[in-house]
């Protein structure tokens, strides 16, 4: 079955979703209790998988540009932020509720599947006449629905002490602009680059880990002068989806969606999302914003603090414009398993397989979870394999795997997208060789046990 096939399947998702389980990478949270709604847990595997994703977003934004630095700022932040930012107002979805199943819609996803333009205001909406798509029972007016996570700080629970979990990481990058730029010896332009956790109340969560109430962001501030904005808009919207595919991403799945002037939100001046074709309505990958001074001219105001640049040399004081990059990582995450996933002929010799497919998880070596497989032939070759496995586990993630017979090692690892699979077999012991499996081309190398080290360095680039 050829890759493109595979994925046109009804059941697709459920594919994915039962690999990551079975193979620990991402199993529903809570599960024990029955699961919690839109929170998912990353297993071992995963956990793997998604620390390379964010290693490789740090190399690509902090690593490999002088000019932007990182920052780790808190989930809880001060209230009269979120007042600031136009949260408190305006961070919500227009809801309704189907009157007799009582399931819960969002407003402008019911118009779009009606081909209808998102305009929700709730006397337009009321125009459409519209019917829960469940049950076709009649539907409540529309609703605003604030997104954001509250809770309560200290020991009393009053209005005072309310405060909200963070719906997206950005805000900590601006409230942070005076600090970073009094202690680090940055320029305009530069930018500030920071992954951390972001909570939404969403209304509608699903498609596994593409919506959920929980969930990691990529986010690059980047500040610029307002006559610059433009270039640098092109310039991060061009390096985002190189990143993606420098990554192995399919080329012909990912394209720019740019927003039309009646779609943008209030502080955009210009927007474009990175899509990918995933197999459900939903597209989005990546938003690239030019913000203007929106966001630190409401800080400025809200915190009574200056917030301007002195540029000394042009004479001139500003309040610098924003080019934002804000990515997901398990969206990300979610995208590069799906884009791995290939189903091929049996090719293991695993004897006890019930389908004629086998799963390879054709992931780039930068992101796959264990890089290399030590697979002794038997369990008596175990103490001079295990030697091996020492040897190479201080340098990259390695497996040692000893248990069930080597077809059903092979398939494993095929499944969890090994690139390299190491059999230690009887000859070993007299050659000193072992046999690499490539996963992608199969071809099989013969390689002395001391030369290990460097024929990976080679292939893994480092
Ligand atoms: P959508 O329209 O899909 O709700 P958004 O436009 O609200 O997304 P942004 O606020 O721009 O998204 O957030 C930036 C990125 O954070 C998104 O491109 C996505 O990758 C990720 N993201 C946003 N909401 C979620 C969520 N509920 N679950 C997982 N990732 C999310």
């Amino acid at each position: 079955m050829t890759k493109k096939e595979s994925k046109n399947d009804d059941n697709f998702m459920e594919k994915i979703v039962s690999l990551a389980k079975r193979r620990g990478f991402i199993f529903q949270s809570s599960e024990i209790y029955g699961g919690i709604n839109s929170i998912y847990d990353y297993g071992p595997l995963g956990v793997l998988l998604k620390n390379n994703l964010k290693k490789a977003w740090l190399k690509e934004m902090v690593q490999l540009n002088d000019n932007v630095v990182g920052l780790d700022s808190g989930i809880l932040m001060h209230p009269k932020i979120w007042e600031a930012s136009g949260h408190l107002e305006g961070f919500s979805d227009p809801l309704v509720d189907c009157k007799s199943c009582k399931k819960r819609f969002r407003a402008d996803h019911l118009l779009e599947a009606e081909g209808l333009k998102p305009d929700f205001r709730p006397s337009e909406f009321k125009k459409h006449d519209l019917k829960c798509p469940e049950c076709d029972g009649e539907l409540t007016d529309v609703r605003d629905f604030n997104l954001m996570f509250k809770t309560f700080m200290g020991a009393l629970e009053s209005k005072t002490s309310e405060i909200y979990l963070r719906p997206e990481t950005a805000q900590g990058i601006y409230v942070n602009f005076q600090n970073v730029f009094n202690s680090m010896k940055v320029k305009i332009p530069f930018g500030v680059a920071q992954i951390g956790k972001a909570f939404r109340n969403e209304i509608t969560p699903g498609n596994f880990v593409f919506r959920m109430r929980e969930f990691e962001q990529m986010e690059m501030q980047f500040f610029v002068h307002p006559k610059d904005a433009d270039k640098w808009f092109k310039t991060w919207q061009e390096r985002r989806m190189a990143w993606y595919l420098s990554l192995g991403m399919d080329k012909k799945k990912l394209k720019f969606r740019d927003h039309k002037k009646d779609e943008l939100v209030h502080y955009a001046k210009q927007a474009t999302d990175i899509e990918y074709d995933f197999p459900f309505q939903d597209r989005e990958l990546e938003g690239i914003h030019n913000r203007s001074d929106f966001d630190l001219t409401q800080h400025e105001k809200h915190s009574k603090q200056d917030l301007k640049v002195n540029d000394l040399e042009a004479k001139e004081k500003y309040i610098p414009y924003i080019i934002e990059t804000s990515g997901g990582c398990d969206r990300a995450t979610l995208a590069f398993l799906i884009d791995a996933y290939t189903e091929v002929e049996t090719r293991s010799g695993d004897k006890d397989a019930k389908h004629e497919t086998e799963v390879v998880l054709k992931l780039h070596k930068d992101l796959a979870p264990i890089k290399v497989a030590i697979l002794p032939l038997s369990k008596k070759l175990d103490k001079e394999a295990r030697q091996v496995y020492d040897m190479l586990k201080t340098e990259r993630m390695c497996d040692y795997d000893v248990t069930g017979s080597i077809g059903k090692r092979y398939r494993r690892h095929d499944e969890i997208g090994t690139p390299y699979c190491l059999t230690f077999d009887f000859d070993s012991l007299e050659d000193k060789k072992v046999t690499v499996r490539d996963r992608d081309t199969m071809k099989q190398d013969r390689v002395a046990i001391e030369e290990l080290s460097d024929y990976f360095r080679e292939r893994f680039n480092q």
